[in-house]
């Protein structure tokens, strides 16, 4: 089945700013949640169709990506290649809705969603840092889709010390401050009684381990500068500024925390034939006299190989034809542009002896006399443009 728009999920303009957003996912989650719809086996399903519309549209680089290129454009986002509900990284804006949720799906899933984030034992540190990479493109690639390696050099976990940042025979240590929860209780009285609150251990920074003696080739950070070639697929249609962001393929975090992410940004190579107009391509095209006058049957490149026009008797220099469904495919997959030919009628700058005497005999015939100049010529050579 074709994956749905998440706009359409979720029943919300394309504009919709986030709060509206927010509203739309709420009464959808209240209205598909498993609990209500005990007798719908697709009532889950469909919940986590609009947990992951909400992921996204929420997010406001994830929407960004969507709107670009569609699923195409997130999918890359999720660990797993596609939604998993250990994406969703709303549930805590939402409890009222999923703090039953365990017991329905067998619990475990959400036990991670909650909590303020803090994942008993595990690893909490900041993530790597995010790297930028440009590709240039030719229109040709751009118009096909294609695929680019592209080298990058990134901070990758450390081979000395396994990425722990710890010198050989001095293994990282669980935190003694906190005991290996990378979390501290601290306990406050107030007049409304007493209130604990849970901080990240200053001791490890929520590392849970700590280093006692550092990896000399790292220096404690785990981490060392590495070149990588990564392969990158580009849809068709993509323009100049777009980026696709491949996860977790930044900089590797420190201490073993996870990858950043690395974006990929287009490029867009100059044509020396063709000037690209959001998706249609303009081409010049030039012809000679006796093709303008008389018409001809030509060849004119397009982005995807040769394709022939024909040239009706009478063509002004300047006219335009349009060549449909010629142009760069829109990058969600909608529709394709035009090719725009703007005819150019070449004026020899060097005639032979035979060409200059049939010029002068049809000078002579008058028939071919240009109009009177003016305003009204312009006017109606507009008419002829269509302008
Ligand atoms: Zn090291
Ligand atoms: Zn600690």
């Amino acid at each position: 089945m074709a994956k749905r728009d998440y706009y359409e999920v979720l029943g919300v303009e394309r504009g919709a700013p986030e709060d509206e957003i927010k509203k739309a996912y709420r009464k959808y989650a209240m209205k598909h949640h498993p609990d209500r719809n005990k007798d719908n086996p697709g009532a889950e399903e469909q919940f986590k169709e609009g947990a992951e519309a909400a992921e996204v549209l929420m997010d406001a680089q994830k929407r960004q990506a969507y709107d670009q290129f569609g699923h195409e454009g997130v999918s890359s986002q999720f660990r797993g290649g596609g939604f998993q509900w250990s994406d969703f990284s709303h549930a805590g804006d939402f409890q009222d809705i999923f703090s039953n949720l365990d017991d329905i799906f067998g619990g475990g899933i959400f036990g991670d969603l909650f909590g303020g984030g803090g994942r008993r034992g595990g690893r909490r540190s900041s993530r790597g840092e995010d790297l930028k990479v440009a590709v240039a493109l030719t229109l040709e690639e751009i118009a096909e889709g294609a695929q680019k390696t592209i080298k990058l050099s990134r901070l990758e976990g450390c081979e000395t010390c396994d990425g722990s940042g710890a010198k050989a025979g001095s293994e990282p240590v669980t935190c003694t401050v906190c005991a290996g929860q990378g979390q501290v209780r601290q306990a406050t009285r107030s007049l409304f009684g007493q209130f604990v609150n849970v901080t990240t251990c200053p001791e490890c920074g929520g590392n849970v381990q700590v280093i006692r003696e550092k990896c000399d080739d790292c220096g404690g950070q785990g981490r060392q500068k590495k070149q990588v070639s990564l392969s990158v697929n580009i849809p068709a249609g993509v323009a100049e500024g777009n980026y696709i962001p491949l996860r977790g393929q930044g900089n590797a975090g420190p201490n073993g925390a996870p990858a950043g992410d690395c974006m990929v940004f287009i490029e867009e190579a100059e044509h020396e034939s063709f000037e690209r107009h959001g998706n249609d391509i303009v081409y010049d095209l030039p012809i000679s006299f006796s093709q303008a006058a008389l018409g001809d049957d030509i060849e004119v490149p397009t982005l995807t190989g040769r394709v022939s026009m024909k040239i009706p008797t009478g063509t002004q220099s300047g006219r335009i034809f349009r060549m449909r469904g010629k142009g760069m495919p829109e990058v969600n997959g909608y529709g394709t542009g035009d090719q725009l030919v703007r005819v150019v009628v070449w004026t020899p700058t060097k005639v032979s002896k035979k060409a200059e005497e049939l010029f002068r005999e049809l000078a002579e015939l008058e028939s071919g006399k240009a109009p009177e100049g003016g305003k009204g010529f312009f006017d109606r050579v507009k008419e002829v443009l269509g302008g």
